[in-house]
């Protein structure tokens, strides 16, 4: 099919929930995507923060082929080889003792509050069931995690929403103190808020955070499906902030772009849990958990992708901290290794736009934050183009005047 057939008939047949641009992908080769005509994309966004290795790596390809073709999907009725190595490589790298695998970012938040609610009740009795969440977050699309998310534009026109879920300033600490009571089951928080602008938690919020949920009996949570598994140049990024939690979430980078989530947990709280409470029908089967496998292992390589991205994460960061200095409409840079994001005084959909006419796929968030967050693969020479292909943008030699 044509670029142009596929995206009529997407529009025939698709309902209309996202805001796509109108390009075709069907091929992915590493750090670059291709249309169906053969245009070639570099490739900023790889999935929105998942295709951690890059597209069609031989790793992967393979893990898969060989998965698939020994045993694909079985019931979590019955024990698996690859479900069981994913967790236990999970836990010997984190704070966590056990893993409830799922399919999304929102399933595993779900999950992470249908766990909290159930240690409170078991722990502390009925009555506390309150989950803090913050201002300008995202936590998913089902009726619990889109309640939790704080963004009110996402609940316009489906409610009511879920009850006992509320929100409170981002990095606040006086708030916390304040709206944190007997009631509260957990918090939860993202590391560094990637759909809501890549802002990152301040330490002392985060050290604040700790301390006010363990006086208060409440469980501390972080979503880390959009930080997690490399994404910030750690495994996880509550590793820079010297906080654990005592439940986290992973999705997208996790399977590197076959749908996986997790719940992970200390073992107190997993305990909450019993057979029947939660499950999942696909959640963790053989082919997803083997894919997801090879990604972490090879995020832990030792001079492995976790080092590049750190190197190459602070290559990027300075780039951009060249463009603020050179140009007055860029206004922030924020983020860490991969998850990058530049603040601009003008619409960023509009560079958007003109990155992909030049070849370059990139994110906007949160109305004017261009977001950049590529494969772990990416390297400085690709940065550098897209660092250029920015310059001559703010530059005003790209065409419409978008400044
Ligand atoms: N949590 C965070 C922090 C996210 O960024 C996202 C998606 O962008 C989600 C949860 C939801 O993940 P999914 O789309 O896999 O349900």
């Amino acid at each position: 099919m044509t670029s142009k057939e596929i995206i009529a008939e997407t529009n025939r047949y698709i309902m209309n929930t996202y805001v796509r641009q109108p390009l075709a992908l069907t091929r992915g080769e590493g750090c670059f995507v291709y249309d169906p005509e053969g245009c070639e994309y570099i490739d900023f966004v790889s999935g929105i923060a998942v295709d951690a290795l890059g597209h069609c790596s031989q790793e992967l390809v393979q893990a898969i082929n060989d998965q698939a073709a020994t045993l694909m999907h079985v019931s979590n009725l019955y024990y698996t080889e690859p479900q069981v190595q994913l967790a236990k490589i999970l836990v010997e790298n984190s704070f966590a003792d056990k893993v409830f695998f799922c399919n999304s970012g929102a399933e595993a938040n779900e999950t992470a509050i249908k766990l909290t609610r159930q240690y409170a009740e078991k722990t502390h009795g009925p009555g506390k069931f309150e989950i803090l969440a913050m201002e300008n977050s995202f936590h998913g699309r089902t009726m619990a995690t889109i309640t939790a998310t704080g963004q009110p534009k996402f609940h316009a026109g489906i409610g009511p929403l879920v009850p006992g879920i509320r929100h409170i300033p981002f990095n606040d600490i006086k708030a916390a103190e304040h709206a944190i009571s007997p009631k509260t089951a957990g918090v939860l928080i993202e590391p560094i808020q990637g759909e809501g602008g890549v802002i990152t938690a301040d330490q002392n919020f985060m050290l604040a955070l700790r301390d006010i949920c363990d006086r208060a009996g409440s469980l501390l949570i972080f979503d880390e499906v959009q930080t997690g598994v490399g994404r910030t140049g750690k495994l996880f990024a509550y590793e820079h902030f010297e906080v654990a939690p005592d439940v986290m979430t992973l999705a997208k980078g996790l399977g590197g772009g076959v749908p996986l989530g997790a719940c992970l947990s200390t073992e107190k709280v997993a305990q909450a849990f019993t057979p029947g409470m939660h499950g999942s029908t696909l959640g963790g089967n053989p082919l997803v958990c083997s894919v997801a496998y090879v990604v972490v292992e090879k995020l832990l390589e030792s001079n492995g992708l976790l080092s590049s991205c750190q190197e190459v994460g602070k290559y990027f960061f300075e780039k951009l901290c060249d463009l603020k200095s050179q140009f007055e409409c860029v206004k922030e840079v924020r983020g860490q290794g991969l998850l990058l994001g530049l603040v601009v005084s003008a619409n960023g959909i509009d560079i958007v736009d003109t990155c992909r006419k030049h070849g370059f796929l990139i994110n906007c968030t949160a109305g004017n934050v261009l977001r950049f967050v590529p494969p772990l693969t990416i390297n400085n020479r690709e940065i550098d183009q897209l660092c250029d292909l920015l310059v001559e943008i703010f530059r005003g030699e790209k065409g419409k005047a978008i400044l």
